[in-house]
């Protein structure tokens, strides 16, 4: 049997010692608990630390890293520069070991510069001695040059005067060419850029050697190759102006108040400058010729021969001189009144032999002038009128001639002459007259634009001479813009005005027909034959002095018209019509008709009180419409033959092809256009 045993006052004990150890160890738990807690947060601090020194760990891996890659560059680097330094103690050394000995180079390079400056020095002065030498030699030689020069100039003007005393005296016509300056036309159809270029239609062969010589380089196969020379009185390049050019024409002004017929005339191809050199550039504007005025640099022959004139007739106080004009064309051979306006067109007009023996148009419209202005008033009112067509040469192609003629009366009140010799105490005369010493009645007044021109008609103030007047003189300046003498292809014309070119071709071979005679002092000079010499008949021949201007375009593609009117030139030079006479008081009545074909002939209308000689123009001899033949073959060929009569004459020097094509480069001369005969050469220079 278990023992029983009180355990009632144990276990309260027991339980109090269990709840106080319960206690203490709720206690020690929570201790623990408290402690534990702190413990995890200490640990998560250190955690965190650890992670911080982790990341620490890391960067500071990476900066080793990096230093270590630094510090690699660095040593390289420091190898780099310890070899620089080792070049750099290398140079220094050679450096050093150079610069050692510089002294005496620079020393004796001092040395040596001084030397030489020394005899630098000397050479300049013997050098500026020699100069000095040279200068005064210089200025010599310069001196001489000038009065060499002046000598040659004196010398070639003397020439030239004696040159034109045989010229006067042979009675030769003189012949003067002028070569324009290359135009834009002249290259065609090519592009302009290309003017001039060898090779090309616009090639330069006329060459100006100097002043009376000039040679034509020809390079067609069917042309002779060598460069042909041509000698005249004065031959202008195209550098010269229209100054220099009148500056040549000049005396012959004079000649005329002297007393002599004067024929001044262009001739040459179209477009080569006749109309250029005779009008000028701006000879459709009025304004431009003033007497008052300097005239316009482009002016040509015709308003400088004015102002010239007028010139002279200002300066001749002690004369009284009427100056009257006309202005004609010839077109299709008839003669055509340019100041009688529209209405006059139809008129036809006559060449007969005045009563002075003088050849003149009594129909045309004579107007007095008074002034140069005046006179180019009237030619640019007579230019209106004239016949111009576009041709393929240019556009304004003069289709007629054109014919200024200038009437000088002149009355010498006391010995009979209309010299310039004559004495300023004879200027009494009881005429009214201007300051400028023409006389001006108030009749005859008129100014331009209100052109009221009136046909010739002599004024009773005119026609009646101071009382004590000894001499009467009339002179006669006829200004000549001939049509283009190119042949029908070069112009490219057809129809009508192939049948204009025809009568303008069959005219200047009439004209050279003329010259031929003349020159082979032949009895009977075809005047004739056309108007155009018959109106020019007392100035081409006789006892005038005539000069033809050769004008001639210096292009390749119109060399064959220029080597014809070259010749044309050459040929007219050959002429001697023995000397001219001054016409008198006493030539109204000698006239000029010994030498031309002329037949009895009476004025229309006895003019005035010198009609001793009444002479009728019965021979007028109509030239034949020019026939145009088109050969079936030619037609063929685009070919164009004009037939016009050729006469027996010697061959010309010049190669002149036979036919005419419509080619727009040039074409050569038909076969029926005749060039100008050759005239019998005399003094032929080769
Ligand atoms: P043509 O009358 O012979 O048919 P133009 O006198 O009308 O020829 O000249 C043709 C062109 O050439 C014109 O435009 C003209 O101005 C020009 N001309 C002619 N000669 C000269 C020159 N010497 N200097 C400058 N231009 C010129
Ligand atoms: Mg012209």
């Amino acid at each position: 049997m278990p023992l029983k045993m009180d355990l009632s006052h144990f276990v309260p004990e027991k339980i109090k010692e269990c709840d106080r150890k319960l206690r203490e160890k709720d206690e020690q738990l929570t201790l623990l608990k408290t402690e534990n807690a702190m413990l995890h947060l200490k640990l998560a601090q250190l955690q965190g630390l650890v992670q911080a020194s982790y990341r620490e760990a890391n960067l500071a891996k990476e900066l080793l890293e990096i230093d270590k890659h630094s510090c690699k560059i660095n040593s390289e680097l420091a190898l780099h520069l310890k070899n620089q330094i080792k070049d750099v103690k290398n140079d220094l050394l050679t450096l050093r070991s150079s610069v050692k000995g510089l002294p005496e180079v620079v020393h004796s390079d001092f040395q040596w510069a001084v030397q030489r400056s020394a005899e630098l020095n000397q050479q300049m002065v013997s050098d500026n001695l020699d100069l000095q030498e040279l200068r005064d030699k210089l200025f010599e030689t310069e001196e001489e040059l000038d009065e060499m020069k002046e000598r040659h100039a004196k010398e070639k003007r003397r020439r030239r005067e004696l040159h034109n005393t045989l010229v006067e005296l042979r009675g030769n016509i003189r012949v003067h060419c002028r070569t324009r300056p290359l135009l834009n036309f002249d290259s065609g159809k090519l592009d302009p850029s290309n003017l001039g270029q060898a090779g090309t239609p616009s090639e330069e062969v006329i060459m100006v050697i100097d002043d009376e010589n000039l040679s034509v380089k020809a390079n067609k196969a069917w042309q002779q190759t060598t460069p042909k020379n041509f000698e005249f009185e004065r031959v202008y390049s195209p550098v010269e102006d229209q100054k220099v050019v009148f500056e040549e024409v000049q005396p012959l002004l004079t000649s005329l108040l002297d007393g002599y017929n004067v024929c001044i005339m262009a001739y040459g191809q179209t477009g080569s400058g006749k109309t250029y050199t005779m009008l000028g550039d701006s000879y459709t504007d009025p304004t431009t010729c003033n007497d008052n005025l300097q005239s316009s640099p482009s002016e040509g022959v015709i308003p400088r021969a004015a102002r010239e004139l007028f010139r002279l007739v200002n300066e001749r106080t002690h004369d009284f001189h009427r100056v009257e004009m006309s202005v004609a064309e010839i077109y299709n051979n008839e003669i055509r009144d340019l100041l009688h306006g529209n209405s006059g067109r139809s008129l036809k007009h006559t060449v007969t032999m005045a009563d002075d023996g003088s050849c003149e148009v009594p129909s045309l419209t004579q107007r007095m002038v008074q002034n140069a202005s005046e006179v180019v008033d009237l030619v640019h009112y007579g230019m209106l009128h004239r016949h111009e067509d576009a041709t393929l040469v240019h556009a304004h192609s003069s289709r007629s001639h054109l014919i200024v003629t200038l009437t000088i009366t002149s009355i010498s009140t006391s010995s009979g002459s209309t010299s310039s010799s004559s004495k300023s105490s004879r200027c009494h005369s009881p005429l009214p007259r201007s300051t400028a010493g023409t006389m001006t009645p108030p009749p005859y007044r008129r100014r331009i634009p209100s052109l009221k021109i009136r046909s010739r008609s002599p004024s009773p103030s005119r026609s009646t001479p101071p009382p004590d007047m000894t001499g009467i003189v009339k002179t006669k300046l006829q200004l000549v813009d001939l049509a283009g003498s190119e042949c029908v292809g070069m112009s490219g014309v057809t129809g009508a005005a192939l049948r204009e070119t025809s009568f303008i071709n069959r005219s200047l071979s009439a004209l050279a027909d003329v010259l031929a005679a003349l020159a082979e002092e032949r009895s009977h000079i075809p005047y004739r034959n056309s108007k155009l010499t018959h109106m020019l008949q007392d100035t081409i021949g006789g006892d005038a002095k005539l000069l033809v201007m050769c004008c001639v375009s210096p292009a390749q593609r119109y060399i064959t018209e220029s080597l014809q009117c070259l010749g044309f030139g050459s040929r007219a030079r050959q002429i001697q019509r023995g000397p001219p006479k001054k016409r008198t008081s006493t030539s109204f009545v000698a006239g000029i008709n010994s030498s031309c074909d002329s037949s009895p002939t009476t004025t229309p209308r006895g003019r005035s009180r010198f009609s001793s000689f009444p002479v009728v123009d019965k021979t007028e001899h109509k030239l034949p419409p020019p026939k145009i033949i088109v050969s079936s073959i030619a037609q063929a060929n685009q070919e164009i033959v004009l037939p016009i009569p050729v006469k027996a004459s010697k061959p010309s020097n010049i190669p002149i092809p036979k036919r005419v094509t419509k080619s727009d480069d040039y074409p050569p001369i038909p076969s029926g256009r005749r060039s100008p005969r050759p005239l019998k050469n005399k003094n032929a220079k080769k």
